[in-house]
């Protein structure tokens, strides 16, 4: 079956709200006749400058993190209602930086994810292992208990509004790529997991993004494996010379 592309950026904590404009409105232009599927995730901050440059254009609007509550005393969070008010059409769940720098575990994930998903929004929920997990023989083990415990309690009628990135985390922002072979097997895993979950339809349905310093000059072998279908693209998402090219891979 053929799956669309989707291509994503997170921008992480970069960017002032000038720089952030300046991006966006080359983006809209670099990729009004791209063939895929497109998004950008800046700071809460620059969500409301981002979100009127590209209404009405193929680029959707992405938060990258969410509170697991709807709303209250929770200093310093910001929450699902906040961001559907800025225009935000998806949220990045489960990032490594969230698990792992600041101590999110699969249970608070799951919950922002059933929370996000009971808003309407689209989720993409991050997944991949750690080095010595890599090196111990785990990696499967590591993704699959962090797909199965992010989508607990997740029906299959909102699995349509669910992507997965596989983001290997000895791949992220080091410059090191998985192998189109290697990345492309934990996706046919995953993608296996979510047929055990969901049965064969819904996997076969599934998009699941790589990420880990995705370039230009990478993109098109990885888009190549069959289980690959789009990117969620770190550090070359801030710059439109280089979100462009792989956004528009051939
Ligand atoms: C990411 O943080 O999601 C990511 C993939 O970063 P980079 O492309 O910089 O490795």
């Amino acid at each position: 079956m053929s799956r669309p592309y989707y291509i994503a950026g997170n921008w992480k904590m970069h960017k002032t709200r000038s720089e952030a404009a300046e991006l966006t409105e080359t983006l809209v232009k670099e990729l009004k006749d791209g063939k895929h599927k497109y998004l950008v995730a800046p700071s809460f901050t620059l969500l409301e400058t981002v979100a009127p440059i590209i209404r009405g254009t193929n680029i959707l609007l992405g938060a990258q993190n969410c509170a697991p509550e709807e709303q209250g005393a929770h200093t310093g969070e910001v929450s699902v209602l906040q961001l559907k008010d800025l225009g935000v059409q998806t949220i990045i769940l489960g990032h490594s930086e969230r698990r792992h720098n600041y101590k999110e575990d699969d249970a608070l994930i799951n919950k922002k994810v059933k929370l996000a998903l009971q808003h309407g929004f689209e989720v993409i929920l991050c997944v991949g292992e750690l080095l010595e997990e890599r090196e111990a023989g785990k990696a499967e083990a590591v993704c699959e208990t962090q797909t199965v415990k992010g989508l607990e309690g997740v029906d299959v009628v909102n699995l349509n509004r669910v992507v997965i990135a596989y983001e290997p985390v000895w791949a992220i922002g080091t410059g090191k790529t998985a192998t189109p072979e290697d990345a492309d097997a934990i996706h046919a895993y995953v993608r296996k997991v979510i047929a055990k979950l969901y049965g064969d339809p819904a996997a076969e349905k599934m998009i699941i993004q790589y990420g880990g310093s995705v370039k230009p000059d990478n993109a098109a072998q990885l888009m190549a494996k069959e289980n690959i279908d789009g990117a969620l693209v770190g550090g070359a998402a801030l710059k439109a010379d280089t979100f462009a090219p792989i956004a528009k891979f051939a």
